[in-house]
């Protein structure tokens, strides 16, 4: 009788193919690896877990554009979990394809289902083309954006802090703002994700003043702000500097990872978070019990991820 769990977020990335070649992560080696099999994952949805506890998914990868089941995926999604939060990461290198596949999956999900476009920004054009190997074709994207209504949907840019590009983390902050996007900054991790950095750079010292300074000015700029959710951004930034700019080790009170969170990966197996890799079960034969604390404890391990990080921003 299978056992089952009591997740509330799921990560899915259906597929490690990529067209971008940033200097952070390796998921563009991987493109030959199989992609996910969608009668695996309604297998585990049907089993294993209760789908009215799922609060948000990310759609995540390698790019999921190039994932060839995307909108079926959406469409098995919207059936399942009409209310969660769908976040989508896109890397809109055509802008025209990037729109047209954002009204389309759009289209698929159900209309109480918030769609999250998350973008990436790694700061202006030269230095996010040197990082991501891809110019970015943002302002042509939000260009056509603008002019088409998108119900209950939010766009946002997400901006990956690495010893190459922290001292334009508050220009990406800025822009983001003027294009009224949403905005989030993370730091680079190594990881089974994205653990690539040393191999392509001589990697830098990052200096953390000027870093400190940097999420500074975003602290200062979001306190004019009146906004209730503002609070949250501004606990959140807080908390980044804390994590990346004092010595002190951090501790993630709100990791959820291998209880309330999951990583489904392409081969349809499970891990506790993007960070660690370990196998905690597959779609198939579903989730092996174990708590956040018994991996924090085995890897020793801790991090600044949105998805951890704001459930504790929120707290305050
Ligand atoms: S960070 Fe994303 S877009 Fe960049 S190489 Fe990795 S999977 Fe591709
Ligand atoms: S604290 Fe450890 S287990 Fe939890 S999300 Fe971070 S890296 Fe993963």
């Amino acid at each position: 009788m299978p056992v089952k769990c009591y997740l509330k977020e799921i990560h899915i990335a259906p597929t490690f193919d990529c067209n971008s070649g940033c200097a952070h992560c390796w998921n563009h080696k991987r493109k030959k690896e199989p992609t996910l099999q969608l009668s695996d994952l309604q297998f585990f949805i049907d089993n294993y877990i209760y789908a009215p506890n799922i609060e948000t998914i990310v759609l995540t990868g390698g790019q999921v554009d190039l994932y060839t089941g995307l909108f079926e995926l959406c469409r098995l999604l919207a059936r399942y979990f009409p209310r969660a939060t769908i976040v989508l990461t896109t890397n809109y290198l055509n802008p025209e394809r990037t729109v047209k596949n954002i009204l389309k999956i759009r289209n698929e999900l159900s209309p109480s289902n918030l769609l999250y476009i998350s973008m990436p920004l790694e700061g202006p054009p030269g230095l996010h083309r040197i990082i991501r190997g891809n110019s970015s074709y943002l302002d042509e994207v939000m260009e056509r954006l603008q002019i088409i209504k998108l119900h209950n949907t939010i766009l946002g840019t997400s901006f990956t802090i690495t010893p190459l590009n922290y001292h334009a983390l508050y220009w990406a902050y800025s822009y983001s703002s003027s294009q009224n996007l949403d905005f989030w900054a993370s730091p680079f991790s190594r990881s089974y994700f994205y653990n690539n950095l040393k191999l392509n750079w001589s990697f830098l010292p990052l200096d953390k003043m000027k870093l400190s300074t940097q999420i500074d000015c975003v602290l200062s700029d979001l306190s004019k702000k009146q906004d209730p959710e503002i609070i949250t951004k501004h606990n959140y930034f807080l908390g980044l500097k804390a994590f990346m700019c004092n010595p002190a080790s951090f501790y993630m009170p709100t990791c959820r990872a291998g209880s309330e969170y999951v990583v489904i990966d392409s081969q349809g197996k499970l891990k506790p978070c993007v960070l660690i890799d370990k196998e905690i079960g597959t779609l198939r034969k579903g989730l092996n019990a174990c708590t956040p604390n018994e991996i924090r404890r085995q890897f020793a391990c801790s991090c600044w991820t949105v998805c951890h990080a704001y459930g504790m921003a929120k707290k305050g």
